[in-house]
């Protein structure tokens, strides 16, 4: 297992993480009442990664049963407090709330300390004013660190790349957790930042909002092999320096079999991982002229449709075969708020603001409607 240093946390975390909210009936409440069924997954699991080096567990406050779930099983397994870091991620309205909220969750860890600690969420305008407003709960946070309860703090973002970056340049952070990985560049600028700024970088869902690839569609796995197509994935991600850890959703013993050989502080995106890369990267010629960039520039639309999100999964789908990706994040539109923000493409009218800021022409409205007749399902 390779090792990376976290950016100014000064920690050395193993570059793959184990992440926290995949364990057997973790999102059944009450969150602090742990069904055997939880705990043995939870215990085998933990036990598995300690083992094969993972030395990073992140959690959140919001993953139901998690935070209880590794109190109790890190105490049970003995860890030697100094061998492991935990994250851990949360959320208030104000600097006594957030206070209120960090003591609940080091009651639940179990713990004295939160190494690293992310305010979770931090995922538009609105929501990054009461994060890093005068006397709010990332002021709190710090005090917090001053006081040695928190090591360092840091935030999580599903957010536009803008405000990301207007995040990192508020100073108050340490770690930044975001979306980055093959079939996700966009936030790239906001990765090269965190860099500059000497911040660490954690990716987040890299296996499944990354593309659903424990279950890749035969065209992917075809095109990775012989690596499967989470070690491709994975190694493009661990190829850009400035990327410290991936969180792995791993909660079968099934799923480390994926780390064999593979993290060990070679050459990321060697000859031959170029070469898939290669050949992903050629796919998208399939597309031809309704090859959507992503750019964004297209936005923002009075419907509030989120066009380079729709027209991306029009672009796995079409590109790689990935249409249970498609249809499985498309779903997820108009049910998650804030953390997936969006209309579905059928609620486009028409209206063309959209069409003369488009740098290579879509016809948009068009191909929203087609995708959501091959996305879309019924509910
Ligand atoms: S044409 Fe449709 S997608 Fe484009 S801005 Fe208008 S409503 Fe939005
Ligand atoms: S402006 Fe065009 S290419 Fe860019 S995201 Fe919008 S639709 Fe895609």
């Amino acid at each position: 297992m390779e090792y990376r240093r976290f950016g100014k946390t000064n920690k050395e975390i193993s570059v793959i993480t184990l992440g926290g909210m995949r364990y057997k009936k973790g999102w059944d409440s009450p969150r602090d009442e742990l069904p055997q069924e939880s705990i043995d997954n939870c215990l085998e699991i933990t036990d598995h990664a300690l083992k094969e080096g993972i030395n990073h567990i992140e959690t959140a406050y919001g993953y139901g049963k998690s935070e209880n779930l590794y109190g109790l099983v890190l105490d049970e397994l003995k860890v030697d407090r100094n061998s492991y870091c935990i994250m851990t991620k949360g959320t208030a309205s104000t600097g006594d709330e957030m206070r209120a909220r960090v003591d609940d969750q080091l009651k639940s860890l179990r713990l004295d300390k939160i190494d690293f600690y992310g305010y979770h969420g931090i995922n538009n305008l609105e929501i990054f004013n009461q994060a890093t407003k005068e006397n709010g709960p990332v002021e709190a946070l710090l005090e917090l660190k001053e006081e040695g309860v928190i090591g360092s703090v840091g935030f999580s973002t599903h957010a536009d790349v803008k405000i990301i970056l207007d995040t990192i340049m508020t100073d108050m952070f340490d770690f930044m957790n975001l979306h980055f990985y093959y079939f996700f560049q966009r936030n790239l600028a906001a990765v090269e930042l965190a860099k500059h700024k000497d911040m660490g970088v954690f990716i987040i869902s890299p296996n499944e909002k990354g593309g659903k690839l424990f279950n890749p569609s035969q065209k992917v796995a075809d095109i990775c092999s012989p690596l499967s197509p989470i070690q491709f994935n994975a190694r493009f991600c661990l190829s850009h320096s400035q990327i410290t850890t991936l969180s792995f959703g791993l909660n079968e013993l099934d799923h480390f079999k994926e780390l064999d050989g593979m993290f060990n502080n070679e050459l990321y995106l060697n000859g031959s991982d170029r070469k898939i890369k290669l050949e992903l990267d050629n796919c998208v010629n399939e597309l031809g002229d309704s090859y959507c960039t992503t750019c964004g520039d297209c936005m923002p639309c009075p419907e509030d449709i989120n066009i380079p999100e729709i027209l991306r999964f029009r672009n796995m789908s079409k590109a790689y075969d990935m249409i249970d990706f498609g249809k499985f994040r498309y779903n997820m539109l108009e049910s998650k708020g804030h953390w997936f923000p969006g209309t579905y493409g059928n609620a486009c009218t028409d209206c063309g603001d959209c069409l003369p800021k488009c740098p290579v022409q879509l016809n948009i409205p068009e191909l929203l409607r087609s995708t959501h007749q091959e996305l879309f399902i019924e509910k």
